[in-house]
This record gives C-alpha cells, sequence and structure tokens, in this order.
C-alpha cells in the first residue's frame, strides 16, 4: 500500500477487505443527496465513501465542505472522495484547496505511457498531503457527467501488466476494466458474459492485498450481479444512477403537485431508502 499515513478512503476499504463486504461509493450532486446517503450509513451503522465530480466541484463549489462536515460529524466511518478528476490542474487545485480524502487521477484518455507518467507524478503530490489515490487501468469504455467520454476510444481490459505498472506508480487503489461500462447496460444489466468475473478473480489474485479494488459502471445491476463482484474481489462499488434513479424518479412523478419543501423532504427518504437497501446488499450494514 502506497498510502502508509491514516487515511479515512484507505482505513475503510481495508476493513471492507479483511470483512470480506463491499462499500457503496456514491455520487452525491446535490445536499440533499448527500444528507440521505449520510443518514442511510448512520442508521444501517454502515460505512460510506461519499464521492463528488469534479464538475459539481465547479457547479457546487460548497459542497465539498457540506461533505466534509458531515463526515466530520458522522458516528460511522465515511470519507470523501473526488472521482474522475481528469485534469492535472485541477487535481493540484483540489489537493491543495479542499478537504477531500482521496482522488481517483483518471489519466485513462491518455495512452498507457503518458497514463503511468501521470498517474505516477500526481500520486506523489497526493500521498505528499495525506490524500489517497485511485487509477483506472485499461480504459473503461463510455462517460459520465462532466467526464471526457472515452467513446470513440477502444475499451482496453486491464492485463496482468497493467496491474503491475499501476501498482509501481504507487497509487492505492485500481479500478480495473472488465466489460463494465460508464453508462446504461439495459434494464436487466450487463448481458451474460460481458464482465470478465475470471479477469477480476485473477487480477484480485495478482494485487495480493498491495492495492484494493473499485469497481466502476454499476448502472442497471442486479443485486446479485453487485454481490458476485465483491466475491470476487472488488470492494469498492461506485454507485451513481443505481442509487439516485429512485430520486430522479420520484421528482419526475411529483415535482408538478407536490411544495418544494415537501418534494426535498419525501425525496430524502426515497434515497435513503434505496441507500439502505444498497449497503444491506454489500453487507456493509452493521459494519461500523
Ligand atoms: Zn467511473
Amino acid at each position: 500500500m502506497a498510502q502508509t499515513g491514516k487515511n479515512r478512503t484507505v482505513e475503510i476499504l481495508n476493513a471492507a477487505a479483511a470483512g470480506k463486504y463491499g462499500v457503496l461509493a456514491a455520487i452525491a450532486y446535490n445536499v440533499e443527496q448527500l444528507t440521505a446517503m449520510v443518514r442511510a450509513a448512520e442508521a444501517k451503522r454502515s460505512p460510506l465513501i461519499i464521492q463528488l465530480f469534479p464538475s459539481t466541484l465547479k457547479q457546487l463549489p460548497t459542497l465539498a465542505y457540506a461533505a466534509a462536515a458531515a463526515v466530520k460529524s458522522a458516528t460511522v466511518p465515511l470519507s470523501l472522495h473526488i472521482d474522475h478528476a481528469q485534469d492535472a490542474a485541477h487535481i493540484r487545485e483540489i489537493i491543495a484547496t479542499l478537504p477531500v480524502d482521496s482522488v481517483m487521477v483518471d489519466m485513462s484518455h491518455y495512452d498507457e505511457e503518458e497514463n503511468l507518467a501521470k498517474t505516477k507524478i500526481l500520486a506523489k503530490e497526493c500521498h505528499a498531503k495525506g490524500i489517497a489515490v485511485e487509477a483506472e487501468s485499461g480504459r473503461i469504455e463510455g462517460g459520465e457527467d462532466g467526464i471526457a467520454d472515452t467513446e470513440g476510444l477502444e475499451a482496453l481490459f486491464t492485463s496482468p501488466e497493467d496491474v503491475d505498472n499501476f501498482i509501481a506508480a504507487g497509487i492505492d487503489i485500481l479500478a480495473p476494466s472488465i466489460g463494465n461500462l460508464h453508462g446504461d447496460y439495459g434494464p436487466s444489466g450487463p448481458a451474460p458474459g460481458q464482465l470478465h468475473f475470471d479477469r477480476l478473480t485473477a487480477i484480485n489474485k495478482q494485487i495480493d492485498n498491495r492495492v484494493l479494488i473499485a469497481l466502476h459502471g454499476t448502472n442497471d445491476f442486479p443485486p446479485e450481479l453487485l454481490r458476485q463482484c465483491i466475491e470476487n474481489g472488488a470492494i469498492k462499488l461506485n454507485v451513481n444512477k443505481l442509487l439516485l434513479e429512485v430520486w430522479n424518479e420520484f421528482l419526475r412523478k411529483n415535482a408538478a403537485g407536490m411544495s418544494l419543501v415537501k418534494l426535498i423532504d419525501e425525496g430524502m427518504k426515497v434515497l435513503q431508502v434505496e441507500t439502505e437497501r444498497w449497503m444491506d446488499i454489500c453487507q456493509s450494514s452493521g459494519k461500523a
């Protein structure tokens, strides 16, 4: 493990790896979603990683401080992670100015050699501030909010050589490309065989506890598939639409006929219930 000091994200994931359960790393776009997720963690006595996109840091600059305050005041282990940070200057600004625990240094839109070189330099700078680093090996297809879309760039599966190279670059968390994609799979989730479990199992074996595995691209996952990923070594489960769709659906259905205050209250309840359900599925409930 490259990150040696006390780090909230690494501590949460190390405990999960030892206990063989998964931890939700949940994207929040606003303070209502953040609050509902933190309430779920408290209610379930579950650890939780709160994730913000770099685009959200620009859209709502105070949200990172709200998240950091939640991390600090919670009675369960929480951490604040910045997902898919793809711009070196922005990464340097984030680690110099924001109270974050970990950052995904995502240089996967560069070719492999440049990806590794940039990751290595930025990982060192993050570690100097006690911030843990995640990186994407190979290339996960698709795009998410504010992330440079890799569509048109070929998805590249993570090879054994990638694994060693990224560990050597000093990262703490590896996000492998195993057939997962950023975006929607369709209502029933990935097609049978779309996720390469043999590859995930081999990566986990090769890693041998040197770094932790993050799984990206979980939209539309059925519970049993997420469980299968955890059983094969994925510890940090990045979730976005998987949790937030209930919130979106609630707002779509009720925005016209409900007062704003009630809409927010009820929407937060719906999202808290859904977050608690996925904490149970990850088996992180009761682990805090
Ligand atoms: Zn991702």
